[in-house]
């Protein structure tokens, strides 16, 4: 502890620097400070262990808010949401009353503002909840994720209270709820198994760090690209002469705007309590990725939603443009989230890390059994929590996993697991060096792991890191469906300890349970096309559209699940699977119109007077005599090119056309767009993207990749 010093300490009088961490947060010491100690500690109980709140305590902290937030310059509130659109929401009311006698202006943020608030539910996607219940929406106060102050540059400050988003009825209509209810059911079963394995724990936390990547542009760039303006991806663009072909981006010197970005970013996600750690260069060129400090799943998720929402923002004030699409440009890569994953107990103890402990390391080997066995039978499931619709051009893309579900552990960590499922004895962890060489460097213990970057599900030492999550989504359903698989594996091996706990029973369970289950580990590379057929011949599933992973959830298996764990009754499953639908559908349809529409009325035009000033030229040269015959053979190309352009304008037209209303027939509209109009888009953008190549650089209307992607410093 000695070399620990506190953040005083390290930077007393830094304008940059970490004083400023967490002074926009209402803390646990904050709380100390303002709330009496008897509403300190019914409240610190609450959060720590559940329970329901009383009106009164609500009241007291309600003022300790108010005086707190009016301290830090507030003069709003929110109660800040997550609504089923991927991102937040939120409804700024001032902390002002006035009196009904005289009109008297008073501040004030009641007992009540706090625990709830209403909003139109019909407003926000309900894939057709809002038929079954009536429209309004309610807001409920969550008091295990810490209130916050929200700045804009402008000074602005508004006291943001984290709040779940239901109907009246109950039925869930945001990301929060059925994480919540996921959190539940996954502790009360690893609660079940750590009981019938000897061992005690009071709460069981699932915990989540997801490193986001995204890419930063300039913003007068941006602005000429309506693609992205509206769609968030280039639906046009010739590959630049370089890309991230020399391997020269990752982990490279940060470009100096961009080092002031994040700063920037540092500082505003560390005034709010987000604990923002490390940063650099991704893979392709402008592209960036930031991690956090791991935390319960609950408040990762709103971590992560504040950390993009914040990318957006201090982008925008440093003239750039925070792209977090899943795939802005082809022939770079693409964005993901990797999603770190694991299950914490509230003595500290973390289930996924391997023990010398022989009793907790029996617990060890049965969580990380129950989730390899778990990513085997809902591997469906898992990739429909990924199915964001960027993301579908990302997977299998031979730069992010394969749209194949596939655990990797290691071959250490699968020697001992085998060793275990077939009667053996718990040994110690076995330990090998990696020698590396260089005989002044002191030999490394050969991580567990060994890095392997490219499964979609890796054990990486003490968590399971899920690596299939969209950059742009939430990444509350990835871990909702998460916990929930889990919890029903960790629910049918306590089923079964608790008929029989000895160890020969459990060594028949895990045994049995390896032997069905272990088709789904590969520690091999699975980006080399080799593990396509590979997984074929295992009848793993290889779900490479948003459709079939949508319509996953509409099998009995799922609704079954979901309703045992009371994590979503049938309706609010069937609803999350109409609004993924009829996402995928709108989305598809706006990027095709936007495509037709700068086709047609921008890019056109323009090769069409570079032809126009060709053939004029041509003529001249003629009169003088001269003969061109590669000019006019480029003349020809171009010609050609507009023409078979023009052609298939006109059938991705007609394909949007045949799309039904998304509103009102999701899937046969989003089963369109899959089957038709995407291959037409790509039909069309392969001309155009040919016309880029061989057009003269002043006639084309919008940035090149090459201006985007390498312009920032
Ligand atoms: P990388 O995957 O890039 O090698 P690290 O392994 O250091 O990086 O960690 C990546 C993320 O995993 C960080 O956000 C970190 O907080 C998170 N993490 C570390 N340990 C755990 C854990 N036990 N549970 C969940 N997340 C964790
Ligand atoms: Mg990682």
């Amino acid at each position: 502890m000695k070399n620990k010093k506190t953040l005083e300490t390290i930077h007393p009088q830094s304008t940059i620097g970490y004083s400023d961490y967490g002074t926009d947060l209402f803390s646990d010491e904050v709380m100390k400070q303002k709330l009496s100690d008897e509403a300190y500690s019914s409240l610190r109980k609450i959060i720590d262990e559940g329970g329901s709140m009383t009106f009164e305590l609500a009241g007291e902290v309600a003022e300790a808010m108010l005086q707190w937030a009016l301290e830090k310059g507030a003069t709003h509130y929110t109660h800040w949401f997550q609504p089923m659109t991927g991102s937040t929401a939120e409804k700024r009311n001032a902390f002002l009353e006035f009196s009904e006698l005289n009109k008297v202006p008073i501040v004030d943020f009641s007992a009540k503002a706090l625990i709830r608030g209403e909003a139109d539910g019909s407003s926000f996607p309900t894939g057709g909840l809002r038929l079954v219940f009536e429209a309004r929406g309610y807001t409920t106060w969550d008091c295990t994720s810490p209130a916050f102050i929200k700045r804009d540059a402008t000074g602005t400050a508004c006291l943001c209270i984290p709040t779940a988003f239901c109907a009246f009825s109950g039925v869930a209509l945001d990301e929060k709820t059925p994480l919540l209810r996921s959190m539940q059911a996954v502790e009360k079963q690893a609660i079940r198994v750590i009981r019938a394995l000897g061992q005690d724990a009071k709460r069981v936390i699932p915990c989540v760090g997801s490193e986001q990547e995204y890419f930063l542009i300039d913003r007068k760039a941006f602005l000429k690209r309506k693609d992205l303006v509206y769609t968030g991806r280039t639906l046009f663009g010739a590959p630049p002469s370089k890309g991230q072909e020399l391997s020269d981006q990752y982990y490279a010197a940060t470009p100096e705007r961009v080092i002031e970005f994040m700063d920037d970013l540092n500082q505003t996600l560390w005034r709010m309590g987000v604990p923002a750690i490390t940063e650099h260069n991704e893979v392709a060129p402008s592209q960036y990725e930031l991690a956090p400090v791991f935390v319960s799943a609950n408040l990762a998720v709103d971590h992560n939603q504040l950390t993009m929402e914040c990318m957006r923002r201090v982008a925008e004030r440093h003239g750039m443009v925070c792209l977090l699409h899943e795939k802005p440009f082809a022939q770079v890569n693409g964005s993901g989230k990797h999603n770190n994953w694991s299950l914490v107990t509230d003595s500290g103890v973390n289930l996924l890390k391997p023990t010398r402990d022989p009793a907790w390391s029996r617990i060890f080997y049965t969580v990380l059994l129950a989730t390899i066995c778990a990513v085997d039978e809902y591997a469906g499931l898992l990739r429909w929590s990924c199915s964001s619709v960027g993301n579908e051009y990302r997977l299998g893309g031979y730069e992010a996993p394969t749209p194949i579900l596939s655990v990797f552990i290691g071959e250490t960590l699968q020697d001992e697991l085998e060793h275990i499922c077939s009667g053996g004895d718990i040994g110690d962890h076995k330990q090998s060096t990696m020698d590396i060489g260089v005989s002044t460097l002191a030999s490394l213990r050969k991580d567990d792991d060994d890095r392997n970057r490219t499964s979609p599900f890796a054990f990486t030492g003490n968590k399971f890191e899920f690596r299939m999550v969209g950059s742009s989504q939430s990444i509350g359903l990835p871990n909702t469906v998460l916990n929930t698989i889990v919890a029903e594996y960790l629910m049918r091996i306590a089923d079964k300890l608790d008929q029989n706990n000895s160890e020969d029973s459990w060594s028949q369970l895990m045994s049995d349970l390896y032997m069905t289950h272990r088709r789904v580990i590969f520690n091999g590379n699975a980006y080399d096309p080799s593990w396509k057929a590979e997984a074929l011949r295992r009848q793993l599933p290889n779900i490479d559209n948003n459709v079939d992973a949508i319509l996953v959830t509409k099998g009995k298996e799922a609704h079954e699940l979901f309703v045992r764990h009371a994590v979503f009754n049938e309706a609010e499953l069937s609803a999350r699977s109409e609004i993924s639908l009829q996402n995928y559908a709108t989305t598809g349809k706006i990027e095709a119109i936007t495509m037709l529409k700068i086709s047609r009325q921008t890019i056109l035009p323009r090769v069409i007077s570079f032809a126009s000033d060709l053939s004029e030229t041509m003529i001249r040269q003629k009169t003088l005599g001269l003969v061109s015959p590669q000019q006019m053979d480029l003349l020809n190309r171009i010609n050609a090119l507009i023409e078979q352009s023009l052609a298939c304008i006109h059938s991705l037209e007609a394909a949007v056309e045949s799309m039904p209303d998304t509103e009102e027939n999701a899937q046969s509209s989003a089963m369109i767009f899959r089957d038709a109009v995407r291959e037409k888009m790509g039909d069309l953008r392969q001309h155009i993207d040919a016309l880029e190549r061989i057009v003269g650089k002043d006639y084309w209307p919008q940035p090149s990749y090459g201006e985007m992607l390498f312009r920032i410093n």
